[in-house]
């Protein structure tokens, strides 16, 4: 292991819909891989929340979560996290969910655009992408601007689905003003950036963000970032968290951030 602080800030347990395998499980395979800490974020999708129960599995996320904190003490730290996704479709869910349980860490996502299905199942040949793509910056930024969360988890998720999956192209230039506006807008109200590692075990073969992006928040000032493989199995937890940790440092960080009670610290990448 090249890292002395290796973490990973993003997995699903089987409390999420679309993973299988226990907390304690991930947590063993953290050790095997000599992690620092694991950030467990189990999936709380708002405009499902009661539809397909998240107020139940987010609480038994949580305890699940903070049991497993008690028995891997002194070999690894456990956080519990959540992954609210789509808040501004059910901001009652979010703040619900946030108010019931003291979590150490939220990650905000966008898998889907208000009243449109997730990126994932989308039909491709019946939408105009680029609107699409428009609308779901502009809920990343209404996002932002309601900020009950820490980390703003995979930027660029539908990248996954229409380049990876469907070999389709981007007009990235079209959205690099919108980049912008979603790495200021973090900068300003103290919130991360995650480098999701996922995607370079999938098609699209790079982190979302991208390289060029996380070069460019840097740049504009930001320091906070969390890096999670978004593992929904065992075998996967940590999987590219050395590359991300590469990569920061090639973009010119010194440090990434893992979260305890909300509050970041900072973890040197050495
Ligand atoms: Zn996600
Ligand atoms: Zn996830």
């Amino acid at each position: 292991m090249k890292y002395r602080y290796l973490s990973d800030s993003h997995v699903h347990t089987d409390c999420s819909r679309d993973a299988a395998d226990p907390t304690t499980m991930m947590c063993e395979s953290a050790c095997r891989l000599g992690l620092y800490t694991l950030t467990i974020t189990d999936h709380c999708e708002c405009n499902v929340y009661k539809e397909e129960a998240y107020d139940r599995s987010v609480r038994q996320s949580y305890f699940e979560a903070r049991k497993a904190s008690a028995v891997f003490h002194g070999r690894l730290h456990v956080r519990a996290g959540v992954e609210i996704g789509q808040p501004m479709q059910n901001l009652e869910a979010a703040n619900e969910v946030l108010d019931a349980c003291d979590f150490d860490f939220a990650l905000a996502s966008v898998h889907n655009v208000k009243g449109m299905a997730d990126f994932y199942e989308l039909d491709y040949g019946e939408i105009q992408l680029n609107d699409v793509l428009m609308r779901y910056f502009d809920e990343i930024m209404e996002t932002i601007e309601w900020g009950r969360f820490d980390s703003l988890a995979h930027l660029t998720y539908p990248w996954r689905y229409i380049v990876g999956e469907h070999g389709l192209t981007i007009e990235n230039s079209l959205f690099d003003e919108r980049v912008d506006q979603v790495l200021k807008a973090l900068i300003a109200s103290n919130k991360a950036l995650e480098v999701n590692t996922s995607g370079l075990r999938q098609k699209l073969g790079e982190t979302m963000p991208n390289q060029k992006i996380l070069e460019r928040y840097r740049e504009l000032g930001g320091r906070l970032v969390t890096v999670g493989s978004d593992a929904h199995r065992w075998a996967d937890v940590g999987g590219g968290v050395e590359e991300g940790l590469a990569l920061l440092k090639k973009a010119g960080f010194s440090h990434f951030t893992v979260y305890a009670h909300h509050t970041p610290k900072f973890l040197p990448i050495e």
